[in-house]
């Protein structure tokens, strides 16, 4: 793979997660749902196994992450980060 890809990817990730921040829930243990890039259905990502069931994982899941795994990943983060505020407040 290439790292133009990677970062590619990556960057998606981080645009989906700044615009669709409030449409990514968490659902269940481990498991998120993120919106589609197309506007209709959602994606289910598993952050215990590192998996997603779009298309994009299922083709190149194996040796990289897709970017609804990265959104998922950014905006765990985020809230984290904002809970620890909150509580340190
Ligand atoms: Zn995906």
């Amino acid at each position: 793979m290439k790292d133009t890809e990677r970062t590619t990817r990556a960057q998606r990730g981080l645009d989906l997660a700044n615009r669709d921040e409030g449409r990514i829930w968490w659902i269940a243990a481990h498991t998120w749902e993120v919106p589609s890039c197309m506007g209709r259905g959602t994606y289910i990502v598993r952050t215990d196994r590192g998996t997603c069931d779009c298309p994009d994982f299922e083709r190149h899941g194996e040796r990289e992450q897709c970017k609804h795994i990265c959104a998922v990943e950014i905006v765990s983060a985020r809230r984290r980060q904002r809970r620890r505020k909150a509580r340190a407040a």
